[in-house]
């Protein structure tokens, strides 16, 4: 309850988008996280407004531009909890450059993409993440462009938690979002949060179906990168739970020099009044 507000959200009734909001707010309850302990940052589109319905610190920022302020708070504030949020179009298209240096930076903060297949704020055009032959306004005829795999790109680019949940399992998706937070580096969660109003093909329905879930694999081990790419490969990205994880790796925090153990934002900074002036006198 804690990290409910009493803002009403403005997504279409069964958006994917307020399972999301839900878990993320369990998890931070059942992690013992409180309002001034946590920091959400979200970028542009329906998913962004995000932010703005958890009672936490929070920042909704530009479009494609999520990442790059959530790590700036991680690195002013070590001690907060920093999930950044946003849409597939946001974080896979106009923010990708931001997704892979995030990932290869393993900056210890958590990003959650809400992964609906469309551009749902613009009313409806095809995403990085909508499959060929997907016909919107956009793309009368069918998109002619290939979907991007984005948990192998993650993979790829030395990711070190990769975990893919769907709205409609609301205890999972709660449960990796707990695991995300707590890994120690960057972690990717997409979930798959179906946009009801727009995308009559990748409705709850049609995952229900299509997705494989890992625990149902005998023996799949997480930590195994290979299994996890070849998995992946195999089910064509369908699949939900926790992907790979590697706990070995350190974080960019254990790494940098310099990264003071006590945080920025706790430090005692005090500037004197003449170098304050100097600093900033030309604009007062
Ligand atoms: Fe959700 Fe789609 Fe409505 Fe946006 S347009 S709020 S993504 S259902």
């Amino acid at each position: 309850k804690e990290f409910r507000n009493n803002i009403r959200p403005n997504w279409c009734p069964g958006c994917g988008d307020f399972s999301v909001q839900a878990s993320i707010q369990r998890a931070a309850a059942n992690l013992g996280l409180t309002p001034d302990s946590l920091a959400v940052i979200s970028g542009i589109g329906c998913s962004g407004r995000i932010s703005g319905y958890i009672n936490s610190y929070g920042f909704h920022g530009i479009h494609g531009r999520a990442l790059p302020i959530a790590q700036g708070v991680k690195m002013g504030n070590r001690d907060l909890t920093v999930i950044a949020a946003g849409g597939d179009g946001d974080g896979f298209a106009i923010g990708m450059g931001h997704t892979i240096h995030a990932i290869r930076r393993n900056i210890d903060i958590t990003y959650i993409v809400m992964d609906n297949q469309i551009y749902g704020l613009t009313k409806g055009q095809t995403s990085p993440r909508s499959e060929v032959g997907f016909k919107t306004k956009s793309t009368p005829a069918g998109s002619i462009e290939s979907a991007l795999s984005i948990m192998e790109m993650a993979l790829t680019a030395g990711a070190t938690f990769v975990a893919q949940g769907f709205s409609s399992d609301l205890k999972d998706l709660t449960s990796l979002i707990e695991q995300g937070i707590q890994h120690k580096g960057f972690s990717l969660i997409n979930v798959f949060s179906p946009c009801v109003t727009y995308n009559k093909v990748n409705t709850y329905d049609w995952f229900k179906e299509n997705l494989i879930n890992l625990n149902d694999i005998e023996d799949y081990d997480p930590a195994d990168r290979v299994t996890a790419m070849q998995t992946l490969m195999a089910h064509n990205g369908l699949v939900k739970g926790l992907i790979y994880q590697n706990k070995e790796k350190k974080s960019y925090q254990d790494i940098a020099k310099g990264y003071s153990q006590e945080s920025l934002a706790g430090s005692d900074i005090q500037l004197k009044e003449d170098q304050f002036k100097d600093l900033v006198g030309e604009f007062m």
